[in-house]
Protein backbone atom coordinates (compact mmCIF):
# COMPACT_ATOMS: atom_id res chain seq x y z
CA UNK A 1 0.00 0.00 0.00
CA UNK A 2 2.78 2.38 0.81
CA UNK A 3 4.81 1.64 -2.64
CA UNK A 4 1.43 2.58 -4.73
CA UNK A 5 1.36 5.78 -2.44
CA UNK A 6 4.61 6.37 -3.61
CA UNK A 7 4.00 5.97 -6.88
CA UNK A 8 1.09 7.64 -7.36
CA UNK A 9 2.43 10.93 -5.60
CA UNK A 10 5.13 10.42 -7.94
CA UNK A 11 2.66 10.04 -11.00
CA UNK A 12 0.82 13.64 -9.79
CA UNK A 13 4.77 15.15 -9.38
CA UNK A 14 4.94 14.42 -12.74
CA UNK A 15 1.73 15.33 -14.07
CA UNK A 16 2.42 18.50 -12.24
CA UNK A 17 5.96 19.17 -13.58
CA UNK A 18 4.36 18.46 -17.27
CA UNK A 19 1.68 20.92 -16.58
CA UNK A 20 4.39 23.64 -15.84
CA UNK A 21 6.88 23.41 -19.09
CA UNK A 22 3.51 22.82 -21.17
CA UNK A 23 2.72 26.19 -19.34
CA UNK A 24 6.41 27.41 -19.96
CA UNK A 25 6.38 25.81 -23.85
CA UNK A 26 2.94 28.31 -24.46
CA UNK A 27 4.49 31.27 -22.70
CA UNK A 28 7.69 31.22 -25.00
CA UNK A 29 5.35 30.88 -28.30
CA UNK A 30 3.76 33.56 -27.31
CA UNK A 31 6.29 35.76 -26.17
CA UNK A 32 7.71 34.80 -29.94
CA UNK A 33 4.60 35.92 -31.47
CA UNK A 34 5.18 39.26 -29.55
CA UNK A 35 8.73 39.71 -30.82
CA UNK A 36 7.82 39.58 -34.19
CA UNK A 37 5.00 41.43 -34.28
CA UNK A 38 7.19 44.17 -32.37
CA UNK A 39 9.97 43.69 -34.90
CA UNK A 40 7.14 43.74 -37.42
CA UNK A 41 5.70 47.14 -36.23
CA UNK A 42 8.96 49.16 -35.50
CA UNK A 43 10.36 48.19 -38.95
CA UNK A 44 7.32 49.15 -40.65
CA UNK A 45 7.02 52.50 -38.57
CA UNK A 46 10.88 52.96 -39.61
CA UNK A 47 10.28 53.03 -43.18
CA UNK A 48 7.88 55.43 -44.09
CA UNK A 49 9.72 58.59 -42.45
CA UNK A 50 12.82 57.04 -44.25
CA UNK A 51 11.23 56.82 -47.21
CA UNK A 52 10.70 60.64 -46.96
CA UNK A 53 13.99 61.39 -45.98
CA UNK A 54 15.40 59.43 -48.87
CA UNK A 55 12.90 61.23 -51.34
CA UNK A 56 14.26 64.60 -50.02
CA UNK A 57 17.61 64.23 -50.33
CA UNK A 58 17.21 63.41 -53.88
CA UNK A 59 15.79 67.10 -54.40
CA UNK A 60 18.17 68.07 -52.65
CA UNK A 61 21.29 66.47 -54.17
CA UNK A 62 19.72 67.65 -58.07
CA UNK A 63 20.29 71.61 -56.37
CA UNK A 64 23.71 73.21 -56.86
CA UNK A 65 25.01 73.61 -53.68
CA UNK A 66 28.75 74.11 -52.23
CA UNK A 67 30.87 71.26 -51.78
CA UNK A 68 30.19 71.52 -48.16
CA UNK A 69 26.42 70.87 -48.21
CA UNK A 70 26.82 67.87 -51.18
CA UNK A 71 28.89 65.77 -48.93
CA UNK A 72 27.03 66.16 -46.12
CA UNK A 73 23.98 65.86 -48.27
CA UNK A 74 26.01 62.38 -49.42
CA UNK A 75 26.61 61.54 -45.94
CA UNK A 76 23.02 61.51 -45.09
CA UNK A 77 21.96 59.37 -48.09
CA UNK A 78 24.55 56.97 -46.98
CA UNK A 79 23.21 56.63 -43.82
CA UNK A 80 19.27 56.67 -44.58
CA UNK A 81 19.83 53.95 -47.09
CA UNK A 82 21.62 51.80 -44.47
CA UNK A 83 18.85 52.50 -42.21
CA UNK A 84 16.48 51.56 -44.73
CA UNK A 85 18.18 48.59 -45.55
CA UNK A 86 18.24 47.45 -41.64
CA UNK A 87 14.08 48.31 -41.70
CA UNK A 88 13.50 45.59 -44.58
CA UNK A 89 15.57 43.02 -43.19
CA UNK A 90 13.76 43.52 -40.00
CA UNK A 91 10.98 43.27 -41.32
CA UNK A 92 11.88 40.05 -43.50
CA UNK A 93 13.36 38.91 -40.68
CA UNK A 94 9.40 39.17 -39.19
CA UNK A 95 8.08 37.85 -42.11
CA UNK A 96 9.59 34.42 -42.36
CA UNK A 97 9.74 33.87 -38.71
CA UNK A 98 5.60 34.43 -38.89
CA UNK A 99 4.14 30.73 -38.81
CA UNK A 100 1.05 32.30 -39.88
CA UNK A 101 2.21 33.27 -43.08
CA UNK A 102 3.84 29.48 -44.86
CA UNK A 103 5.55 29.41 -47.93
CA UNK A 104 4.18 30.10 -50.85
CA UNK A 105 6.01 27.27 -53.27
CA UNK A 106 6.27 27.59 -56.72
CA UNK A 107 8.82 26.27 -59.60
CA UNK A 108 11.63 28.82 -59.63
CA UNK A 109 14.78 28.12 -61.54
CA UNK A 110 17.61 29.11 -59.52
CA UNK A 111 20.11 29.45 -62.63
CA UNK A 112 17.63 32.43 -63.07
CA UNK A 113 17.94 34.03 -59.75
CA UNK A 114 21.55 33.61 -59.81
CA UNK A 115 21.81 35.49 -63.25
CA UNK A 116 19.47 38.19 -61.53
CA UNK A 117 21.40 38.02 -58.33
CA UNK A 118 24.74 38.71 -60.01
CA UNK A 119 23.49 41.68 -62.64
CA UNK A 120 22.44 43.46 -59.67
CA UNK A 121 26.13 42.47 -57.46
CA UNK A 122 28.31 41.28 -60.00
CA UNK A 123 29.45 44.96 -60.66
CA UNK A 124 30.40 45.81 -57.04
CA UNK A 125 32.42 42.28 -57.02
CA UNK A 126 34.29 43.28 -60.09
CA UNK A 127 35.34 46.66 -58.42
CA UNK A 128 36.88 44.82 -55.90
CA UNK A 129 38.53 42.60 -57.86
CA UNK A 130 36.94 39.11 -56.85
CA UNK A 131 36.06 36.67 -59.88
CA UNK A 132 33.19 35.38 -60.20
CA UNK A 133 32.28 31.90 -61.85
CA UNK A 134 28.85 30.06 -62.31
CA UNK A 135 28.47 26.28 -62.50
CA UNK A 136 25.43 25.01 -63.22
CA UNK A 137 24.24 21.68 -65.08
CA UNK A 138 22.83 22.36 -69.04
CA UNK A 139 19.46 20.70 -67.22
CA UNK A 140 17.69 24.27 -65.15
CA UNK A 141 18.12 23.38 -61.76
CA UNK A 142 14.12 23.96 -60.17
CA UNK A 143 13.17 24.38 -56.74
CA UNK A 144 9.69 24.34 -55.55
CA UNK A 145 9.61 28.31 -53.23
CA UNK A 146 8.94 31.58 -53.41
CA UNK A 147 10.63 33.70 -55.90
CA UNK A 148 10.93 36.20 -53.65
CA UNK A 149 12.19 34.91 -50.80
CA UNK A 150 15.15 32.81 -52.62
CA UNK A 151 16.21 35.81 -54.21
CA UNK A 152 16.90 37.06 -50.92
CA UNK A 153 18.78 34.33 -49.88
CA UNK A 154 20.97 34.08 -52.70
CA UNK A 155 21.95 37.71 -52.22
CA UNK A 156 22.74 37.87 -48.74
CA UNK A 157 25.16 35.34 -49.78
CA UNK A 158 26.77 36.63 -52.41
CA UNK A 159 26.84 40.19 -50.41
CA UNK A 160 28.67 37.79 -47.24
CA UNK A 161 30.80 36.20 -50.02
CA UNK A 162 31.99 39.78 -51.45
CA UNK A 163 31.82 42.03 -48.03
CA UNK A 164 33.71 39.02 -46.63
CA UNK A 165 36.46 38.26 -49.15
CA UNK A 166 39.30 40.71 -49.77
CA UNK A 167 40.23 41.79 -53.17
CA UNK A 168 41.94 39.45 -56.05
CA UNK A 169 39.79 36.28 -54.58
CA UNK A 170 37.12 34.63 -56.52
CA UNK A 171 33.29 33.81 -55.51
CA UNK A 172 31.63 30.54 -57.04
CA UNK A 173 28.15 29.63 -57.42
CA UNK A 174 27.07 25.89 -58.04
CA UNK A 175 24.01 24.03 -58.45
CA UNK A 176 23.20 21.16 -58.96
CA UNK A 177 20.34 18.43 -58.08
CA UNK A 178 21.32 15.72 -55.77
CA UNK A 179 19.60 13.34 -53.66
CA UNK A 180 16.31 14.68 -54.98
CA UNK A 181 16.99 17.94 -53.78
CA UNK A 182 18.13 21.29 -55.45
CA UNK A 183 21.56 22.23 -53.76
CA UNK A 184 22.82 25.70 -53.89
CA UNK A 185 26.13 26.37 -53.21
CA UNK A 186 27.97 29.73 -52.63
CA UNK A 187 32.18 29.00 -52.25
CA UNK A 188 34.30 32.02 -51.50
CA UNK A 189 38.00 32.34 -51.18
CA UNK A 190 37.73 34.79 -47.83
CA UNK A 191 37.95 35.27 -44.24
CA UNK A 192 36.78 32.03 -43.34
CA UNK A 193 34.26 31.33 -40.04
CA UNK A 194 36.23 29.94 -36.84
CA UNK A 195 34.35 26.51 -36.06
CA UNK A 196 33.25 28.31 -32.48
CA UNK A 197 31.49 31.28 -34.70
CA UNK A 198 30.29 28.08 -37.15
CA UNK A 199 27.95 27.21 -34.12
CA UNK A 200 26.22 30.94 -34.01
CA UNK A 201 26.42 32.26 -37.56
CA UNK A 202 22.43 31.63 -37.73
CA UNK A 203 20.95 33.28 -34.60
CA UNK A 204 19.82 36.67 -35.11
CA UNK A 205 22.15 39.68 -34.52
CA UNK A 206 25.41 37.61 -34.41
CA UNK A 207 28.36 39.06 -35.59
CA UNK A 208 31.92 37.82 -35.41
CA UNK A 209 34.29 38.81 -33.57
CA UNK A 210 37.33 38.88 -35.62
CA UNK A 211 38.29 42.28 -35.97
CA UNK A 212 38.62 42.34 -40.27
CA UNK A 213 34.96 40.94 -40.35
CA UNK A 214 33.64 43.24 -37.87
CA UNK A 215 35.19 46.50 -40.08
CA UNK A 216 32.15 45.44 -42.45
CA UNK A 217 29.17 47.11 -42.26
CA UNK A 218 26.79 45.10 -41.42
CA UNK A 219 23.27 43.81 -38.68
CA UNK A 220 24.37 40.15 -38.22
CA UNK A 221 20.50 39.68 -39.27
CA UNK A 222 21.50 38.54 -42.78
CA UNK A 223 22.69 34.99 -42.12
CA UNK A 224 19.37 34.35 -40.00
CA UNK A 225 17.23 35.30 -42.74
CA UNK A 226 18.97 32.45 -44.77
CA UNK A 227 18.66 29.83 -42.56
CA UNK A 228 14.72 30.79 -42.07
CA UNK A 229 13.99 31.21 -45.71
CA UNK A 230 15.66 27.85 -45.86
CA UNK A 231 13.67 26.15 -42.63
CA UNK A 232 10.69 27.54 -43.63
CA UNK A 233 11.26 26.07 -47.74
CA UNK A 234 11.64 22.91 -45.85
CA UNK A 235 15.21 22.89 -46.88
CA UNK A 236 18.50 22.72 -45.06
CA UNK A 237 21.16 25.08 -44.74
CA UNK A 238 25.16 23.83 -43.73
CA UNK A 239 28.04 25.80 -43.86
CA UNK A 240 31.85 24.14 -44.42
CA UNK A 241 34.71 26.82 -43.44
CA UNK A 242 38.44 26.98 -42.79
CA UNK A 243 39.82 30.35 -41.15
CA UNK A 244 42.05 32.30 -43.48
CA UNK A 245 40.98 29.93 -46.43
CA UNK A 246 37.20 30.40 -47.32
CA UNK A 247 33.56 29.42 -46.88
CA UNK A 248 31.02 27.19 -48.64
CA UNK A 249 27.18 27.78 -47.67
CA UNK A 250 25.27 25.02 -48.46
CA UNK A 251 21.66 24.98 -49.51
CA UNK A 252 19.39 22.16 -49.93
CA UNK A 253 15.88 22.62 -51.37
CA UNK A 254 12.97 20.76 -52.25
CA UNK A 255 13.13 19.74 -55.79
CA UNK A 256 10.29 20.96 -58.76
CA UNK A 257 8.71 18.06 -60.61
P1 LIG B 1 26.36 40.60 -41.27
O1 LIG B 1 27.13 40.29 -42.50
O2 LIG B 1 25.37 41.70 -41.44
O3 LIG B 1 27.25 40.81 -40.07
P2 LIG B 1 25.29 37.89 -41.39
O4 LIG B 1 24.20 37.27 -40.58
O5 LIG B 1 25.12 37.87 -42.85
O6 LIG B 1 25.45 39.36 -40.85
O7 LIG B 1 26.64 37.16 -41.03
C1 LIG B 1 26.99 36.99 -39.66
C2 LIG B 1 28.50 36.94 -39.50
O8 LIG B 1 29.00 35.77 -40.11
C3 LIG B 1 29.23 38.09 -40.16
O9 LIG B 1 29.31 39.19 -39.30
C4 LIG B 1 30.58 37.46 -40.47
O10 LIG B 1 31.42 37.57 -39.34
C5 LIG B 1 30.26 36.00 -40.69
N1 LIG B 1 30.19 35.65 -42.13
C6 LIG B 1 29.06 35.55 -42.88
N2 LIG B 1 29.36 35.18 -44.14
C7 LIG B 1 30.70 35.03 -44.20
C8 LIG B 1 31.62 34.63 -45.22
N3 LIG B 1 31.22 34.34 -46.47
N4 LIG B 1 32.94 34.58 -44.89
C9 LIG B 1 33.36 34.88 -43.65
N5 LIG B 1 32.54 35.26 -42.64
C10 LIG B 1 31.23 35.32 -42.90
Amino acid sequence: ALDIGHDLGRVVLNARSFEREHRLVEELQALDVYKGRLIATVSHELKNPLAAIVGHIEILQDEETGPVVASSVAAIDRGARRLARVADDLLLLAKVGDPDHPVVPRPVDLGDVVDDVLELQGHSLARKGIEVVVEKPEKPVVAMAELEEIERLVSNLVGNAEKYTPAGGRVTLCLAVEDGEALLECTDTGLGISPADQEQLFQEFFRSTNPVAQAQPGTGLGLSIVHRIVARHGGRTEVESQLGRGSTFRVRLPVAG
